[in-house]
């Protein structure tokens, strides 16, 4: 057995360790158990400094879950736009492909509660239908191995799945959802980097989510990875009392950058059943983006998004850079709130594709006349609108 692999079986994860180790309730620890069990290894465990820091947030369960039971089972319509067991197609030429239901530490604020830690949700059985799609769907060339973690699973398993996407000419891109990482970096060993650089192009998106996470192990799991030709992007999310001010997430953002891994995503936390207490106001997510935007390199400003309810996808939210815009000009703040004007040039001829998304919104407007709505300010100007 792989250090990794022991560490995994050393983690606090019975009611009874949860009373031990953090002094819950038994009766509270076993409904929290029922909710959605928990793993907190050995690594991630000694990251806490004190009860109730960054790090104890998002690994000890706590009670205020079981408060908040009335968020959707599956808040971004994952399960609707699956069209076999373990696939989710829900852009065109991308595909998330679940592999595994386990990950290497359960966080509390896991979008994918419903199914993680659950090999019945995620079963090894439906690899074959999933393979199947992924040959018929010659629109793929993108596809996202996710789980649960896909590093959970052994380097032969890995490996097998691997030669299976390789035999399907239309995948050019291979991507790893992963956490190990942040949360067990001891998983990033030498015979798995030599096994998936056989496999390229292979990129990898992983998820820290805190400075905190930045250790001296993370950074060497990191640097074996780009140092296997594997570009590490990583993905964060947006949570009260972890990462929810500026100051913090540019320490994370800068950590990140220096240990070879470029900041991609920050997410608005999703509404996700037992995650409540983690969301913030929409503002707080742009103050953070304004504060590191010209402050720190761009290599380190990553997109803000909401993954929006219901299916939507990512969609990109950015503070208002824009004072005012005619048929001239623009007028412009820059990160320093002073203010510019550049000259705009008259197009004659929008283009068909550019009428025929008007039309669109101007349609899907209509449909959406709850208020909410009608207070969005649009991307665009309003006579284009009417
Ligand atoms: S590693 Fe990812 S899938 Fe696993 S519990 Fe954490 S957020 Fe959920």
């Amino acid at each position: 057995m792989e250090l990794w692999q022991q560490m995994i079986r050393q983690s606090v994860h019975t009611p009874d360790q949860l009373v031990e180790k953090f002094g819950i309730k038994k009766e509270i620890a076993e409904r929290l158990d029922d909710f959605f069990q928990a793993r907190i290894n050995p690594y991630y465990l000694s990251l806490i400094r004190y009860e109730g820091d960054p790090i104890w947030k998002q690994c000890v369960p706590d009670e205020v879950e079981l408060e908040d039971i009335d968020a959707p089972e599956d808040p971004l319509g994952e399960d609707d736009m699956s069209p076999v067991p373990n696939i989710t197609h829900r852009y065109p030429d991308r595909a998330l492909f679940l592999v595994n239901s386990q990950c290497g530490l359960y966080c509390r604020f896991c979008t994918r509660k419903r199914k993680v830690g659950d090999s019945s949700k995620i079963s090894m059985k439906g690899l074959e239908a999933a393979f199947k799609y992924l040959e018929e769907h010659t629109e793929i060339s993108d596809v996202i191995l996710s789980g649960g973690d896909p590093l959970m699973l052994t380097d032969e398993m890995l490996e097998k799945i691997l030669i299976r996407l390789r035999q399907i000419k239309h995948i050019q891109v291979i991507r790893l959802g992963s956490k190990m990482p942040c949360v067990l970096p001891h998983r990033i060993t030498e015979k798995l980097c030599n096994m998936l650089k056989k496999y390229h192009p292979i990129y990898c998106n992983t998820h820290f989510n805190h400075p905190w996470e930045i250790t001296e192990e993370s950074k060497r799991a990191c640097g074996m990875l780009a140092d296997a030709g594997i570009p590490v992007g990583n993905q964060c999310v947006l949570m009260k009392g972890v990462n929810d001010d500026p100051e913090t997430m540019r320490q994370l953002m800068k950590g990140l950058l220096a240990m070879r891994v470029r900041p991609y995503y920050i997410y608005m936390a999703d509404l996700t059943k037992g995650a409540n207490h983690f969301r913030t106001p929409i503002s707080k997510g742009m103050e953070i983006i304004d504060n590191l935007r010209g402050h720190i390199s761009g290599l380190a400003v990553p997109h803000f998004v909401i993954d929006a309810p219901g299916g939507g996808g990512k969609i990109p939210i950015l503070p208002n850079y824009v004072v005012s815009q005619d048929e001239d000009k623009i007028i412009l703040r820059n990160f320093k709130y002073n203010v510019y004007e550049y000259p705009d040039v008259k197009e004659e001829n929008v283009s068909e594709v550019q009428e025929s998304n008007m039309r669109k919104l101007k349609k899907n407007i209509e449909k959406h006349k709850r208020s909410y709505v009608r207070k969005v300010k649009l991307p665009i100007a309003n006579n284009q609108l009417a």
